[in-house]
C-alpha cells in the first residue's frame, strides 16, 4: 500500500515515519536527544488531521512549557495551513487542566470564575491556616507545609490519601489536618493553588465517570512530549484521560531527565508499557542535530550513569569542530572570554541568535550580563528576568536604596512590610497621609508616626524598629565596605532569613542570587556608584534588537537548539551542584549528569565549556576544582584551549589541568586579593557548595583508556 507520501512525510526517515503513521493504539518513541521525537509529534498531528482523522480540537498534546507549544503550532502551520491555530488542547498540563476545570468547576465545589493563587498569596494562606490551628507558626513555617503538600499534590495524593506517617512529619502529627483545612479555606475562597490544577482534575475524572467519558469521545488522539519528566499526578491524569480509545503517544527521553526534584518520575516510561501493553515502541538512533564530535562527548558522558534504559544514537553530520574546554582563572575572566569569543563569532558573521549560554544556577548569570552590557552585546535571559530584575535583587536594592537615599519613597514602599512585619495597608496609608500633610518623604513621616499613637501597639513596635533600622544601616554605611553592609541589611531586616526559611523550590536559587548581589558589590568604589551601574545596565536592554544571545538556565534549555552553546561553570560543587550531591547522594549526581547532558546535546555545531579556578558564591571566594564530567568526556574528541592569562603565567600544564593549582597560586587580583583579607577578617568560613579538599585528583587518568568505537557510532 505505497501511497505517495504527503507532503510532510517525505522528509522523515523510516522509524520517524512509523511513529507518525501509527496512528491508532498506544506508541511510545523512546530516543535520545536530537533524534526527531518533537518533530515527530508535530507531524503526526499534521497527518491526524491531514487524513481527516480527527479535527484540530479532537487533539490533546502536551508541552512542557507554553514557548513549547507556541513553537508547536508554528510548526504545525508550516505543515497543514492555519488550521492549526484552532487546537484549543495544545498546551502545558497545567493551561489545559485550567481550561477543563473551568468548564466543571461546580462539580468540584467552585465558580467557574476561581483564581489561580501565586506562591505568595499560597504561603500567605498557609500561615493563616497554621496560626487558626493554633500552632506556632515561628517554628513550623508555612513555607514548610507549602512543600510539603506540593508534594502530595505531585503524587496526585489528596488529604485523604496521605499516608499517616508523611501527614505527621508537620507540627507534631498535624500535616494531614492542616493540609485539609488549607483546601477547605481554597474552596472558601473560591480559589486553587497550582498543584491544584492537575489534583482536582484527577478527582472531577474519577467522581464523575460521565464528564471523563465526554472527554474520551472528544480526544481522539493525545501526544505528550517530554514524557520524562511528568510527575505521578500528570501520569494519573494522562491515564484516566487515555482510557477510553488508548491513542496516546508519548515521547522522551529517560537520559534528559531532569526535574526529579520536583516530583518526576522516570519510572511513568516503565508504567507506560504496563498500563498500555501492545504499545507501538519506537527507537530513533540518528540524530540530526549536532556534529560528530560533540554527540561522541555527550553520549561518552551520559554513559556512566547506571540506570539508563540504553541507546544507540549516531550521527551521518560531519565530525565538525571539536568540544573545546577552557580554564579561566576566575569567573569574570571567564565571562570576559565568552564575550570575546562571542565578538569574534559575531565578527565571522555568525548570527547572535545562533548562540546560547547555558548556566547551572541563575546567579551565574550576572557577571556574563554584567559582560556583555560592558560589551554592548545585546543579549535576552529567557525563563525568568534578567538577573537585576528579579523579585529579591529588586527588593534588596530597594532596602540598599533607602539607605543611600532616604527620601526614596517608592524603594521604602517596596520594602516596608517585606518581609511581613505587620505593616499594611492601613499602615502604609497613616504614612501617606502623615507625608503628605508635612511634605516629607515616607520615611520621615514613618519617624514621626511612631512617636505619636495613631498605630497599634503591635505595627507601632514593628515600624519603630525599622525606622531604626535604617538610622543605624545608614550610619554604619559611611565606613563599612558595601558587600558587608548589604549583608548587614539584609540580615537584620529578616530578608534573607525569610527566604532561608523558604520551602518552595526556587528559594536556594534567590538566596544565592542574593549573595551574588553581595558580592558583586564589592566591584564598585562605593554603593552609589553600584545603584547608578545598575540603573544603567536595566536601561541598556530598552531598545529592541532581534539578533541577541540567549542566556538561560539549563533547565529552561530542554528541547531546544543552537549553532553554539557555550557552558560555563564546570567546576566541583557548582556543577555538579553540592547541594544535589547532599541531598540525593547517587540519585543526585545521575540527574546532575543528566542535566550535563542536556546542556552538551542543545549544540548543533560548536560547543564551548568553561572552569574557574576561583569563584566567590556564597559571598566567598573559594578556590574549585574543575568538574568531574570534565574528566568524563573523551579526550578524543575535546580541545583543551588555553586562555591568555593563563598563557602570561606560564604554570598551566600544556594541555592537561594536572597543573592548576601550580599556576594558580601565582596570581593575584586585587579583588581576589581583597576578598581573602576580608575572609580571614571576619573569619566566615561556612558556606556550603564549594569544596577546596575535594581531595580529587583532578586530571588523574580521567582521559584516555575509553575504548573507541567506530567514531560516528557510540553506544550507550
Ligand atoms: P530533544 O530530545 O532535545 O527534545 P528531539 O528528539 O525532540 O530533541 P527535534 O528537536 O525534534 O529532536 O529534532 C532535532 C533537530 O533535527 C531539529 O532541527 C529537527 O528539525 C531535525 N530533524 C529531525 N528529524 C529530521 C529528519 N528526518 N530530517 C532532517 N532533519 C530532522
Ligand atoms: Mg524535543
Amino acid at each position: 500500500a505505497a501511497a505517495p507520501a504527503a507532503g510532510y512525510l517525505a522528509g522523515l526517515n523510516p522509524e520517524q515515519r512509523l511513529a507518525v503513521e501509527a496512528t491508532d493504539g498506544p506508541v511510545l518513541v523512546l530516543a535520545g536527544a536530537g533524534t526527531g521525537k518533537t518533530r515527530v509529534l508535530t507531524t503526526r498531528i499534521a497527518h491526524l488531521i491531514a487524513t481527516n482523522r480527527a479535527f484540530p480540537s479532537q487533539i490533546l498534546s502536551v508541552t512542557f512549557t507554553n514557548k513549547a507549544a507556541r513553537e508547536m503550532k508554528e510548526r504545525i502551520a508550516h505543515l497543514v495551513g492555519p488550521v492549526a491555530e484552532g487546537m484549543p488542547w495544545l498546551g502545558t498540563f497545567h493551561s489545559i487542566s485550567a481550561k477543563l476545570l473551568r468548564r466543571h468547576a461546580e462539580l468540584l465545589g467552585l465558580r467557574s470564575d476561581f483564581t489561580i493563587l501565586d506562591t505568595d498569596d499560597q504561603i500567605r494562606l498557609m500561615k493563616q491556616v497554621i496560626a487558626a490551628a493554633d500552632i506556632d507558626e515561628k517554628r513550623w513555617p508555612g513555607r514548610m507545609l507549602a512543600g510539603f503538600i506540593d508534594s502530595w499534590k505531585n503524587r496526585g495524593l489528596a488529604p485523604k490519601d496521605v499516608p499517616p506517617g508523611e501527614a505527621a512529619v508537620f507540627a507534631n502529627g498535624k500535616g494531614g489536618a492542616l493540609y485539609l483545612a488549607y483546601q477547605e479555606r481554597l474552596k472558601t475562597l473560591n480559589a486553587v493553588d497550582f498543584g491544584d490544577l492537575l489534583l482536582h482534575c484527577l478527582t472531577l475524572f474519577r467522581d464523575n465517570p460521565d464528564v471523563l467519558a465526554t472527554y474520551h469521545e472528544r480526544f481522539r488522539y493525545i501526544l505528550v512530549d517530554e514524557y520524562q519528566d511528568t510527575n505521578t499526578a500528570q501520569y494519573l491524569w494522562l491515564r484516566l484521560l487515555a482510557q477510553g480509545r488508548r491513542n496516546i503517544a508519548c515521547v522522551g527521553d529517560d537520559d534528559q531527565s531532569i526535574y526529579g526534584w520536583r516530583g518526576a518520575e522516570v519510572d511513568n516510561i516503565l508504567r507506560f508499557e504496563h498500563d498500555f501493553p501492545g504499545a507501538t515502541v519506537v527507537r530513533l538512533e540518528r540524530n540530526y542535530r549536532s556534529t560528530g564530535h560533540i554527540l561522541a562527548t555527550a553520549s561518552k558522558l551520559i554513559a556512566r550513569n547506571e540506570g539508563r534504559l540504553g541507546k544507540t544514537l549516531r550521527t551521518e553530520d560531519v565530525e565538525g569542530e571539536k568540544v573545546t574546554i577552557t580554564g579561566a582563572w576566575d569567573s569574570q575572566e571567564e565571562a570576559r572570554l565568552i564575550g570575546d569569543e562571542i565578538e569574534s563569532l559575531q565578527r565571522n558573521g555568525h548570527n547572535l541568535s545562533e548562540i546560547a549560554i547555558l548556566v547551572r544556577i541563575s546567579a551565574q548569570m550576572r557577571e556574563i550580563e554584567d559582560r556583555f552590557v560592558h560589551l554592548g552585546l545585546p543579549y535576552r535571559v529567557i525563563g525568568g528576568p534578567r538577573f537585576y530584575e528579579r523579585a529579591e535583587i529588586r527588593d534588596a536594592m530597594a532596602y540598599l536604596r533607602c539607605v543611600v537615599s532616604p527620601t526614596d519613597d517608592l524603594a521604602f514602599e517596596r520594602i516596608v512590610n517585606v518581609p511581613k512585619r505587620g505593616l499594611g495597608d492601613a499602615t502604609i496609608q497613616i504614612l501617606h497621609n502623615h507625608a503628605r500633610a508635612s511634605q516629607v518623604s515616607l520615611l520621615q513621616s514613618a519617624r514621626m508616626v511612631v512617636e505619636s499613637d495613631e498605630l497599634k501597639p503591635k505595627a507601632r513596635t514593628a515600624l519603630r524598629e525599622l525606622v531604626e533600622a535604617f538610622g543605624r544601616w545608614s550610619a554604619r554605611a559611611e565606613h563599612m565596605p558595601q558587600g558587608e553592609l548589604a549583608e548587614l541589611v539584609l540580615e537584620e531586616s529578616g530578608y534573607t532569613e525569610m527566604w532561608q526559611k523558604d520551602r518552595s523550590a526556587d528559594a536556594a536559587g534567590r538566596l544565592e542570587n542574593l549573595k551574588e548581589l553581595v558580592r558583586s558589590l564589592d566591584e564598585f568604589p562605593d554603593l552609589p556608584a553600584f545603584l547608578e551601574h545598575v540603573s544603567l545596565v536595566m536601561d541598556a536592554d530598552s531598545g529592541e534588537t532581534a539578533e541577541r544571545v540567549s542566556i538561560m538556565t539549563l533547565h529552561g534549555a530542554k528541547g531546544l537548539e543552537f549553532d553554539t552553546v557555550f557552558l560555563p561553570g564546570w567546576e566541583e560543587g557548582l556543577f555538579p551542584n553540592q547541594r544535589a550531591l547532599d541531598e540525593s547522594g547517587r540519585a543526585g549526581l545521575e540527574e546532575e549528569r543528566r542535566l550535563a547532558h542536556v546542556g552538551l546535546t542543545r549544540a548543533r555545531k560548536r560547543l564551548k565549556l568553561y572552569f574557574a579556578s576561583n569563584r566567590r558564591i556564597h559571598g566567598l571566594w573559594q578556590s574549585s576544582l574543575p568538574s568531574r564530567f570534565i574528566d568524563e568526556l573523551p579526550e578524543e574528541h575535546v580541545e583543551v584551549v588555553q586562555a591568555a592569562s593563563n598563557y602570561s603565567q606560564g604554570g598551566y600544564g600544556a594541555s592537561r589541568f594536572d597543573r592548576m593549582e601550580s599556576f594558580g597560586s601565582s596570581y593575584n587580583t586585587p579583588g581576589w586579593q581583597r576578598a581573602q583579607e576580608n575572609k580571614a577578617k571576619t573569619g566566615s568560613g561556612g558556606g556550603s557548595g564549594f569544596s577546596d579538599s575535594g581531595g580529587r585528583g583532578f586530571g588523574s587518568g580521567g582521559f584516555g583508556g575509553g575504548r573507541q568505537r567506530g567514531p560516528m557510532l557510540i553506544e550507550g
